[in-house]
């Protein structure tokens, strides 16, 4: 007999919630090892015992987890042998952060995907199987600890035979919480749109028949409702976008499996893995020319969003139809996802040619997620489903609970906790009384599973958001955080910073600590504050918001002020379809000063510019121009138009790129060239602040945030042009207005330190 030994391994990543115990425990015992695993506060501990070799190996093995468990690191220590012969999983210690008991709601796995597909198999074609590794999380927690009782699932007492899984450390589904099975577990029901049930021995079959001669039918799954189509049919498409009154803004498509990705879009390898994460966000992608796909799934531009299915209902659905799927959020347009069912005929019956319905209730509403490959790496720019609750790890512990607000649009919330911030949900745009109320519980739900008081609570300077009016009216000490400055603390936390950086932050619009309109800033930024080191020349948006779905307006106000004075418009196409009218109106708005606000954001000069280089005078969703004109650039380098420095501050000056660019577009230089260019001009200037910032502060870390890093080629290209810098873009955090919460909290944490 081999000498025995002892070890303890320290494993941090992905360890928790994801059948990483379950896992170990299997190893431990087919390689006859003895000893105990936990779970705790910072990851899972595992003291073994056994021969050299044995342990030798069970640490080689813990390094490579089954997906979707990832070992980010694993320390290594000897200890004495101790008298065992048993390998256990121990309870999990009490009093550490109850949080990480809860994990994001996980994609199916390989296993269950199996079993889904083996007639032979108790679970064959059941469409709520799951385990250890995937399945509901977050949205069916209703407390904590996250167990049984405390999710949806509390309604299904379990069958012997689940019980026997969940009881076996030795199987897939010990402790499986959403455990089920046809026997005991939840079941679908395909109803009419007035909420009556249709009479179906096979609902699936039937929604998925419907599906493929042209219905459109409600779908529940994970965090709410989806509206689900035909993606290759036209005519349903356009139909759908009729019901839901959405004009042109593209709709994501769900397809079976990698092959049906590669078929519709060309994907390099990042966005092969992105596709096929535990995640499963709806990843942007370029369509294929002869993609089988109806042009109306994402009329205007050559980007779509593809996803691979993450519940067995959508595996089944996507099997049974055997063509991609329009699957968008269920909701009019602006309001929150819809996720309870008798919610849903109201909202939905409408919309809906049928529902299919379940009796699992989603205890928490959660959108699916977007992500996009930038510079060689995910960013994902909406972090919602399969991503939250997890946590950020901060470099520094915050010294008090904070509850951040986000900001008006694209909202979502952060609870920051020791060393930890968790992101609510997916809110939106704070413009309806159903988002509101959205807002309101995912903060609520969040402080409740993760069993947090805040302490404090920071908000946007903004006084007019109504996420600042909520905030206002909590008791707890409240601090204002300047917009662009939570940007770039948002970009600093992600990448476990401490400042000071150089920040680049470019948006649409934030409110300025001198009352104006901000947008396209570089600060030398700490988290307790910052200092402005450059800005860009402002705007005038005739008609304030309206500017945004009208960009000609912004490109009326760009010529006036670039030609100092009357712009001749007559050969710019952008304007054929204007009346001089509305044109003079416009003009006299913007000198009067009369419903014309200056804006300095980013996004404006692409919605004009864009408006200018396209031809095109209108809009139907926010951000639609931006990428159409980020789309529309050649590869390659094509030179740029001079971009000038004015004032004291100082502003970036557009006024000769405009007058360059309507020189192009006069002389019929193609678009292609002249988006190449402006990107490239925008990035030239950017680059030049940043140096220029280090030369009179010293070469600081750089991090690039704000919307306008979701444009790979204004993101590459100061990446590239800063490459001998250590430059950051965004990840796992939004850089839009999706991601501002974290950097509040922070900002917040260090003010109220002092
Ligand atoms: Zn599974
Ligand atoms: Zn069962
Ligand atoms: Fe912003």
């Amino acid at each position: 007999m081999t000498a025995r030994g002892g070890v303890r391994l320290e494993i941090r990543g992905t360890v928790q919630g994801v059948g990483f115990r379950p896992w170990v425990y299997r190893v431990a015992r087919e390689l006859g090892i003895a000893g105990r695993v936990r779970n705790h506060a910072r990851g899972v501990t595992v003291e073994a015992f056994g021969s050299a070799q044995a342990l030798e190996h069970l640490a080689g093995r813990l390094r490579e987890p089954p997906l979707p468990a990832r070992v980010r690191e694993l320390v290594a220590e000897a200890i004495p042998d101790e008298p065992v012969v048993e390998f256990v999983i121990e309870h999990s210690a009490e009093g550490g952060p109850r949080a990480l008991s809860i994990p994001p709601d996980l994609a199916t796995c390989p296993d269950c995907a199996r079993e889904l597909r083996d007639p032979a198999d108790r679970r064959y074609r059941y469409a709520f199987t799951n385990c250890t590794a995937c399945g509901p999380r977050f949205t069916i927690a209703t407390g904590v600890p996250y167990d049984r009782p405390a999710t949806t699932m509390a309604a299904f007492v379990m069958c012997p035979a689940c019980q026997r899984e969940y009881d076996d450390p030795g199987d897939r589904r010990f402790h499986a919480q959403p455990n089920a099975c046809p026997v005991c577990g939840p079941a679908l029901a395909l109803w009419s749109p007035d909420g009556s049930p249709m009479a179906t021995g096979d609902p699936l079959g039937d929604a998925a028949a419907r599906i493929a001669r042209g219905e459109i039918v409600a779908v529940k799954g994970l965090g709410g409702f989806h509206l689900a189509c035909d993606a290759t049919r036209p005519a349903t498409i356009a139909e759908l976008r009729r019901r839901k009154h959405r004009d042109a803004k593209p709709f994501a498509v769900m397809v079976a499996d990698l092959a049906a990705a590669h078929a519709l879009a060309v994907l390099d390898p990042e966005e092969v893995a992105l596709l096929a994460a535990p995640e499963r966000p709806i990843v942007l992608v370029r369509r294929r020319a002869d993609a089988a796909l109806a042009r109306e799934v994402a009329p205007r531009t050559e980007l779509v969003g593809l996803m691979l299915p993450y519940t067995p209902l959508h595996h089944l659905l996507l099997a049974a139809v055997g063509r991609p799927l329009v699957m968008t959020s269920a909701n009019p347009s602006d309001e929150p996802i819809c996720a309870d069912n008798a919610e849903a005929v109201l909202r939905l019956g409408a919309i809906a040619d049928a529902l299919l319905v379940h009796d699992r209730a989603i205890a928490t509403r959660c959108d699916d997620s977007v992500a996009r490959v930038i510079a060689g790496r995910p960013i994902v720019m909406r972090r919602s489903r399969g991503y939250v609750p997890r946590p950020i790890a901060l470099a520094r512990p915050v010294a008090r609970p904070v509850l951040a607000v986000g900001a008006q649009l694209k909202n979502a919330c952060c609870l920051a906790t020791g060393d930890s911030a968790y992101f609510g949900p997916h809110v939106g745009d704070l413009e309806t009384v159903a988002a509101l109320e959205f807002f309101e519980a995912a903060i609520a739900r969040l402080a409740q599973v993760l069993a947090v008081v805040p302490e404090l609570v920071a908000h946007d300077l903004h006084p007019g958001y109504l996420s600042t009016q909520y905030a206002l009216g909590r008791p707890e000490r409240r601090i204002a955080v300047q917009h662009h400055h939570a940007h770039v603390a948002s970009a600093m936390a992600e990448h476990g910073l401490t400042g000071p950086v150089i920040g680049v932050a470019y948006d649409g619009t934030g409110w300025g600590t001198d009352g104006t309109a901000w947008g396209g800033e570089v600060l030398l930024a700490g988290y307790a504050g910052f200092e402005r080191l450059a800005t860009f020349r402002p705007v005038a948006l005739a008609g304030g918001d309206l500017a945004i779905r009208e960009p000609w307006r912004i490109a009326v106000a760009l010529l006036d002020d670039a030609f100092g004075g009357d712009a001749p418009l007559g050969d710019l196409a952008v304007f054929d379809a204007i009346p001089a009218r509305s044109i003079a109106v416009v003009r006299g708005m913007i000198r009067a000063r009369v419903n014309a606000p200056l804006a300095r954001g980013i996004g404006r000069l692409f919605d004009g510019i864009g408006a200018l280089g396209l031809g095109q005078a209108r809009t139907t969703y926010e951000g639609e121009l931006a990428v159409a004109w980020n789309v529309a650039a050649a590869d390659g380098p094509h030179g740029v138009y001079p971009i000038e420095l004015a004032g004291e501050l100082p502003e970036l000056d557009p006024r000769p790129l405009v007058r360059a660019v309507v020189a192009d577009v006069i002389a019929g230089v193609a678009p292609a060239i002249v988006s190449a260019r402006f990107h490239d001009s925008l990035v030239l200037a950017t680059a030049d602040r940043v140096r220029a910032a280090t030369r009179a502060h010293g070469r600081l870390p750089v991090v690039l945030t704000g919307g306008a890093f979701q444009n790979p080629r204004l993101a590459e290209g100061v990446c590239r042009a800063l490459a001998d810098l250590e430059v950051y873009l965004h990840g796992e955090v939004p850089p839009g207005d999706g991601g501002i919460a974290l950097g509040q909290a922070l900002v917040a944490d260090a003010v109220a330190r002092g």
